[in-house]
């Protein structure tokens, strides 16, 4: 294109000076010409004019007879007059044409006409020679007026041809030039500024991030590698941009993605009409990428991302949020709820997947919210109240759907309530210790489990299945640990007839320096690890820890003892058992409330009491609330027995007085538990 143009206007500059010389060159030629015409012109008038006045002088010279005198004066005089008047011409005919004519040639004498009128005046013989003479001198100005004549006719044909010339020059010149800027001014207004126009617009676009543009092949040189990086430029922004919303193992949408979509959906769809967002997590995903590899683990997540786009269809939005994290947005068909549709799906996904080989069976937790239940239509707020109810999912057990609810809010703003005071409770003297205690079916043996309690300035007395989950979550577990094992081994020995259980959490056996700490703070007291009994849950699966297993080794080895708490709620506490030898296990209030009541109850209750037993291991009951329960624990051959019904947690002041009373009722009676109970 620059070429082009620059081709096309030095050709334009170049036909314009071409013009501006042919015209001068041309306007000097034709000045001499048309000088070289006049003068022509007025050497033919000349000429005609001399041959009149040869004529004249020839006619007067013949009449002049010389009859009277005075009248031959007269004539002679008018010749004469004529005479000078051809000198007169002759002599302009010279000023004409200088050089035209060879005056000096014998037959332009015109000189000596005074002789001449002198002659005819004599006459007789005289003036026939004169005569004679007059003859020649018309014979000599024919000859000049044909030869003016000529010169005249040359001269005008010659100006005619050069100002035709000229003429066509000049309108070559100028039509070229007119044909050179009419093709310069179609080529700009069809050619150039058109794809300029149309490569500004995909520049445009571009910039508003319109990637799906197509660049157009530019047949203009200077735009082709223009088009060419805007074109690279695009395929590598539409590339960073699937990078940013895809997600790679899954191919579906990323967090990102969903957010934007479902924004887009919901803003489409004025009014709420059965949509919901939903999220799920596959449940213990971490054994499935621990025991098959992560290759397995993104294959999982691949087949379940297809399973739920099977239950919800086409329409429904499915995205892979996080590793095992899914968030849905899809419209419940008509007469159907989001529960519905959710548990639809966890059945689905409870399907076992088939490998190469071996097929993996999982479980998925799920929390929803209908839009149109909340205020605000936001995708991000409905993604954390779906979040809020994926996590009572999981509370309760996993494997199955909740819907949010604003309780669940504010459990939620209790939680952070609780994590954020945690920290000032440690500090002011809010948390005490409570006792419990723990009665041997066969013996006398005393022991107390040591349970933490805070009572919370505004919110007075906060349960521990509260707040030791909100100082897990908050990081400041280890801290409120050590001020349990502080409190409690400080508390212990004041009571040297007495051993105590510790409840432990998962993430105090997965700290470092723990086993030193328990013992450095046990050696300080004078405490033997004998007398302590650790409680360890099975909520955060020890057996596939090794760290938290080690620990337990190692503090087993130290002398303490080791219990198994709540046994019954977890599903993998017959592994636990193989995995690490415990010495008691703690029956949870749920398996034991029912075994007055439910022959299958007692048949589980009798199969775990029974299992324990085999290898060696107590066996306590715990949430023994009733005296029923007292009699059905002891006979089915529980070691200890627990309960509000046996005994309330006891204030750390009032043990001693406790104990006391236990003491002077056994002397009473005859002394156990069960008595006790009786
Ligand atoms: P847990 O270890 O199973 O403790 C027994 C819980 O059952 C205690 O509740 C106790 O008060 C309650 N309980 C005892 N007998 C009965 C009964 O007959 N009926 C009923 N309904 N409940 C009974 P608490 O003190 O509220 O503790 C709840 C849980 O909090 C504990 O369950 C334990 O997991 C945790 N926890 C309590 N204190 C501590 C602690 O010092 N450290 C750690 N890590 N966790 C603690
Ligand atoms: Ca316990
Ligand atoms: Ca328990």
């Amino acid at each position: 294109m620059e070429r082009r143009l620059i081709l096309a206007i030095t050709l334009i500059i170049a036909c314009t000076f071409g013009l501006q010389v042919v015209s001068q060159n041309r306007a000097v030629a034709l000045r001499r010409e048309s000088e070289e015409l006049q003068a022509t012109i007025s050497m033919a008038e000349h000429s005609a004019q001399l041959m009149k006045q040869v004529l004249h002088f020839r006619i007067e010279a013949n009449g002049l007879d010389g009859a009277t005198q005075e009248g031959t004066a007269r004539e002679a005089d008018d010749l004469t007059d004529v005479a000078m008047n051809i000198g007169e011409t002759v002599n302009a005919m010279r000023m004409d044409a200088p050089g035209t004519f060879d005056w000096t040639e014998q037959r332009y004498t015109f000189g000596n006409l005074d002789q001449v009128v002198a002659a005819v005046a004599t006459g007789g013989e005289t003036k026939h020679q004169a005569l004679r003479e007059v003859d020649r001198m018309l014979a000599s100005a024919a000859h000049l007026q044909e030869q003016a004549e000529h010169r005249r006719d040359k001269a005008y044909a010659s100006l005619e041809r050069s100002t035709r010339q000229w003429f066509g020059r000049v309108s070559t010149i100028g039509i070229v030039t007119l044909v050179l800027a009419a093709i310069i001014l179609w080529d700009l207004s069809c050619n150039i500024l058109p794809a300029l126009r149309r490569m500004h617009g995909s520049l445009r676009r571009l910039a508003d991030g319109d990637l799906d543009l197509a660049v157009e092949r530019f047949t203009l040189r200077e735009l082709r590698p223009l088009a060419h990086a805007l074109e690279t430029f695009r395929r590598n922004a539409l590339a960073v941009r699937d990078l940013a919303f895809t997600d790679p193992a899954t191919g579906l949408p990323n967090r990102r993605a969903f957010i934007d979509a479902a924004a887009r959906r919901i803003r489409d769809m004025a009014a709420p009409g059965g949509e919901f967002i939903a999220v799920f997590d596959i449940d213990r995903f971490k054994y499935v990428n621990d025991d098959y590899g992560h290759a397995v683990g993104d294959t999982l997540v691949q087949l379940i991302g297809e399973r739920a786009r099977a239950v919800l269809g086409d329409d429904a939005l499915v995205a892979r949020i996080g590793g095992d994290e899914f968030a849905l947005y899809a419209r419940c068909p008509a007469g159907e709820t989001p529960a519905v549709l959710c548990s639809k799906l966890a059945a689905k996904v409870r399907e076992p997947f088939d490998f190469d080989g071996f097929s993996i069976a999982v479980t998925i937790s799920l929390g929803y919210v209908e839009r149109g239940t909340v205020q605000d239509d936001a995708v991000t707020t409905l993604i954390s109240k779906a979040d809020l109810a994926l996590y009572a999912s999981k509370r309760n057990g996993r494997n199955r759907a909740t819907g949010f609810t604003a309780d669940l809010e504010d459990a939620r703003n209790l939680d952070r309530m609780l994590e954020r005071d945690l920290a000032r409770a440690l500090s002011s003297g809010e948390l005490r210790m409570v006792y419990q205690p723990i009665y041997a079916v066969s013996d006398e043996a005393s022991e107390v489990e040591a349970l933490v309690r805070w009572r919370h300035p505004d919110l007075g007395d906060v349960s521990p299945a509260q707040f030791i989950p909100a100082a897990e979550r908050s990081g400041r577990m280890p801290q409120l640990g050590a001020w349990i094992i502080e409190r409690a081994l400080s508390d212990l020995t004041q009571w040297p007839h007495l051993s105590m259980s510790i409840n432990l959490s998962p993430l105090q056996l997965q700290q470092d320096g723990f086993v030193p700490f328990l013992l450095e703070r046990c050696r300080m007291h004078g405490i033997q690890p004998g007398r302590v009994i650790l409680e360890v849950t099975e909520t955060v699966s020890i057996e596939r820890n090794t760290r938290a297993l080690l620990t337990l080794e190692l503090l087993r080895n130290a002398g303490f003892r080791i219990a198994l708490d709540d046994f019954g709620t977890g599903y993998s506490s017959l592994c636990m058992m193989k995995t690490f030898r415990f010495d008691r296990l703690k029956l949870d209030r749920s398996l034991v409330k029912d075994i007055q009541a439910d022959a299958t109850s007692r048949a589980v209750f009798d199969a775990a009491v029974q299992m324990a037993r085999q290898i060696g291991a107590e066996v306590v009951a715990e949430g023994v609330s009733e005296h029923l329960l007292v009699k059905s624990a002891s006979e089915a051959g529980c070691t200890h027995l627990q309960g509000f019904h046996l005994s309330m947690p006891v204030e750390a002041e009032a043990i001693e007085s406790f104990y006391a009373e236990q003491a002077a009722a056994q002397n009473t009676e005859t002394g156990g538990p069960a008595s006790a109970a009786a």
